[in-house]
């Protein structure tokens, strides 16, 4: 059997082969430094190199206890390949109590990826963590969920980036969480980590799982079920018996930014295929204004998202 003989390391943080390493590494940011916590397990046996991060947004707990909960999990004898977790990539976001912006400048870091090393502090960290965990992996999974202000549907998202070995690649890696809905985008533009690392030809995923920031126990286990599932798919780990679970896969069409302040009505729901049902113009939902008391109807601006392959298995 080929065994992996190669050191895993992250700045000063080493794994030998068949290795569990937990710690933190300083980012110099600039004006501040953070330390920022990585776990490195390095496998026996080879096989790719997976980078996960959770904690990129604050005010988002289920990724960061998925992770933690991962990390306890994964033993590195029963490892193929590499695997680094990052549970908390954006401590100041996430322990400061902050949602999507970071308290530090005000920026969305998971809008300037792959960052930049001169910019702001938070395009720092964005630089930092690209380079350090993102780039040079085989495959990046980055961790979300509706935040404690959003109500969100499980989902994983990708972007296809033409080059069809790697959009296959990664097609074949969303669904296999087990997660029903899949969101693609048509390009690997803008800055979420996952388009970045999809532009460098990094098998990439987006996932969603939870909301509200509710942190029960039901749904870090289904967190972490369907990331065993997905490392199982990609021979991270031994394959068992479990069936793969059906998907629909959409494509991504439009988002609607509000107008006016106020408090959000939806006039939806997320239970059974209601989703599926929007056309455009339709009402989506009312915000009304505590201040005059005024409504604003907020139409969909898009038919409903395009259902490219129904229950495929
Ligand atoms: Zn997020």
């Amino acid at each position: 059997m080929t065994m992996n003989d190669t050191t895993l390391s992250v700045g000063p943080l080493q794994a030998d082969p068949g290795t569990k390493t937990r710690g933190t590494v300083r980012a110099e940011l600039g004006t501040l430094t953070v330390e920022i916590p990585v776990t490195l397990i390095n496998g026996v046996r080879p096989g790719p190199r997976v980078v996960i991060t959770a904690g990129v947004h604050g005010g988002e707990f289920t990724p960061i206890d998925a992770a933690a909960r991962l990390i306890a999990l994964l033993e590195p004898a029963e490892v193929h390949g590499q695997v680094i977790i990052c549970p908390v990539a954006n401590p100041n976001a996430v322990y400061q109590g902050r949602l999507n912006i970071s308290p530090v400048d005000g920026v969305n870091i998971n809008r300037v990826f792959p960052g930049d090393p001169d910019g702001s502090p938070t395009e720092r960290l964005a630089a930092w963590l690209f380079s350090h965990l993102v780039d040079g992996a085989d495959v990046y999974v980055d961790l979300h969920c509706g935040g404690i202000d959003q109500v969100l549907r499980d989902f994983v998202g990708y972007r296809l980036t033409g080059d069809p070995d790697l959009d296959k690649a990664t097609a074949a890696l969303a669904g296999s969480f087990g997660i029903e809905d899949v969101i693609l985008g048509l390009k690997p533009d803008g800055g979420n980590s996952h388009a970045a690392a999809a532009r460098r030809g990094i098998s990439a995923v987006l996932v969603e799982v939870g909301s509200l920031g509710q942190r029960d126990a039901a749904t870090a286990r289904r967190r972490v079920d369907g990331l065993c599932r997905a490392l199982r798919h990609l021979g991270v780990l031994d394959p068992n018996d479990s069936a793969p679970a059906p998907i629909r896969e959409w494509v991504w069409s439009a988002g609607v930014t509000a107008e006016a302040t106020g408090l959000w009505y939806p006039e939806f729901s997320f239970d059974g295929d209601v989703i599926g049902e929007v056309a455009e113009g339709d009402v989506l939902g009312r915000i009304v204004d505590p201040a005059d008391g005024r409504e604003h109807l907020v139409h969909a601006p898009a038919r409903r998202a395009d259902l490219l392959r129904n229950a495929r298995s």
